[in-house]
């Protein structure tokens, strides 16, 4: 199945999705947004990398903010950062002389770590460049900016499949407008939609309405 321009989902979703699928129906179905400080100072690095455009040097070219979309997954964005660097084994790249090695780089605040839904994020970018392009996206980089340093993503099956399965998962929770259940994790305290969500809330009132029901159908409701 390929999609149409109209219904495309922000690559950022797929981040969303693999830190809690709760998160990224609340903001996908319901529209909820809640800035806390984590997200906040994503949002500045991110309007700070995309104020430049162009850099070239001879064997690196870096793109920035460039629009990225994939019609077999349904997906779009803006990528942070594209490093084009000459390498012999790269592709060609249109309006540009010699083989290219394409590289997406997403920047992240905080400190260097491992971050699944990152990775799925930067890899997603690379599954549309390949696309875009026509070229083949081996590695990426994730950019933590407290630490001034980037760590390396190589793009493997597993991931890609990552990618896949959230891209469907995402679009079929639009399809039902279905937004997932609460899943209470630690992940909750960090969360900017704590509030929105009311984890501990829900799950109480779920638990109150179980324990009901059990009460009722033993016929002890009194
Ligand atoms: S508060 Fe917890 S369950 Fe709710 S969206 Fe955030 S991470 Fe998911």
């Amino acid at each position: 199945m390929t999609y149409t321009e109209d219904n495309l989902i922000p690559i950022s979703s797929l981040s969303q999705y693999y830190y809690c699928p709760r998160r990224a129906g609340l903001l996908l179905i319901e529209q909820q947004w809640s800035d806390n400080v984590h997200t906040a100072e994503g949002s500045i690095i991110h309007q700070h990398v995309h104020q430049g455009n162009r850099e070239t040097r001879p064997d690196l070219v870096r793109l920035r903010g460039l629009p990225l979309h994939s019609l077999r997954l349904g997906l779009f964005g803006v990528a942070d950062s594209i490093e084009l660097y000459a390498a012999a084994g790269g592709f060609p790249v249109k309006g540009m002389e010699g083989l290219w090695e394409t590289v997406p780089v997403e920047y992240k605040h905080g400190r260097v770590r491992d971050e699944l839904e990152y990775e799925v994020q930067l890899c997603a970018q690379a599954v549309c460049l390949e696309e875009m392009l026509g070229c083949v996206v081996k590695r990426g980089f994730i950019y933590y900016a407290k630490d001034h340093r980037r760590k390396e993503v190589a793009f493997t099956p597993e991931l890609r499949e990552l990618v896949r399965r959230g891209a469907e998962s995402l679009h079929e929770m639009l399809r039902t407008g279905v937004t997932p259940p609460v899943a209470k994790s630690r992940k909750c305290r960090e969360c900017s939609l704590q509030e929105d969500c009311l984890p501990r809330a829900k799950t109480s009132a779920e638990r109150y309405i179980k324990e009901l029901w059990a009460a009722v159908e033993k016929g002890d409701e009194s």
